[in-house]
């Protein structure tokens, strides 16, 4: 059950700390910044035992960050608002002055960046990161990035996962953009449904999979933890090398009553006028002959789906950091 698997977590803000030295790579992974999503944080735990069990020494940092501990506390998604939602300069900056009051997820995000202002102060080197999120719906395990963060993309492309691009469109104010504009190159990571056992495999393989082609393991030295990790991605369901872009999303109204169909999947093919969803009643029709992504079974959330077109990686257009 959910809930037993979430008491059990210790509930601390750092669950994996390898400072490494300044001039080496660096790895972080943020989990339960939604606190309805447990399996990123069970992974983590899971790695940080597997890494001191087997003595495998890191050529990097290495850090695993617990997201919304309130939220965790509580199984909910959030208290307040949605913590994925205000990672936003103006938000950062009322957060940082320590005037302000703040409330429940503010001071979440007060402690996160206190943690990775750290990071930044102590490596030189290239710091990749990735955010571990879960589904309502069932899913196969993918990669939603940013557009335009070449750094970021050719970090995911080794990755053995489906990736979408451009949910940033859609929605403002997740973690991975104010990352990716920080320098930092990652993605968020959608392991599979909530409690589905598969999302804590799914999770811990992605771990390793970020510890490998962040530089922070070699794969010639780790080859079985290396081989593993990708394989377990594959039998969960994962793409390589399939991308899709999201072309639009339905956004939920705050008193309109939602309501997904039953029975749609992740990565769905969808035809243009099927009725997926209604509205106060009424139904909501595909806009296009294309794919849903995250339908909403739950009910928190902003928005009931998203749909992608699938779409050729030379397509894939980037831009330079400044
Ligand atoms: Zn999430």
């Amino acid at each position: 059950m959910l809930s037993k698997a979430n008491s059990q977590l210790p509930v601390s803000r750092l669950l994996i700390e390898y400072p490494g030295n300044s001039n080496e790579p660096t790895l972080v992974i943020f989990a339960g910044i939604h606190g309805n999503e447990p399996s990123g944080l069970t992974a983590l735990i899971n790695v940080r035992h597997k890494l001191t069990e087997q003595s495998i020494a890191l050529k990097g940092g290495f850090y695993g960050i617990a997201g919304n501990l309130e939220a965790i506390a509580v199984e909910k998604r959030y208290r307040d608002e949605d913590l994925n939602r205000i990672f936003l300069s103006e938000r950062i900056q009322k957060v940082q002055n320590n005037q302000d009051e703040l409330n429940s997820e503010e001071e979440e995000l007060k402690q996160i960046l206190h943690i990775t202002d750290k990071i930044n102060q102590q490596t030189t080197d290239e710091v990749y990161f990735v955010d571990c999120h879960t589904t309502s719906s069932e899913s196969i395990p993918y990669i939603s990035l940013n557009e335009g963060y070449r750094d970021s993309y050719l970090f995911a492309k080794g990755i053995a996962a489906t990736s979408i691009i451009g949910v940033e469109r859609e929605i403002k104010g997740c973690l991975p953009e104010w990352f990716n504009r920080e320098g930092w190159h990652g993605f968020t990571f959608e392991a599979g449904q909530h409690s589905a056992p598969s999302s804590v495999e799914s999770q811990e393989a992605i771990i390793w999979q970020g510890l490998f082609h962040a530089g922070c393991l070699y794969a010639d030295e780790h080859a079985e933890l290396f081989d593993e990790s990708q394989q377990t991605l594959y039998a969960n369901g994962a793409n390589h090398y399939t991308f899709y872009s999201v072309i639009s999303s339905y956004r939920i109204q705050p008193d309109e009553e939602f309501v997904m169909k039953p029975g749609y999947e992740n990565f769905q093919k969808i035809r243009l006028g099927e009725v997926l969803a209604t509205s106060n009643g009424q139904p909501v029709m595909s806009p296009a002959n294309a794919h849903i992504l995250m339908p909403l079974y739950q009910k928190q959330g902003s928005f009931g789906y998203f749909v992608a077109e699938e779409i050729q990686e030379k397509y894939l257009e980037f831009k330079e950091l400044h």
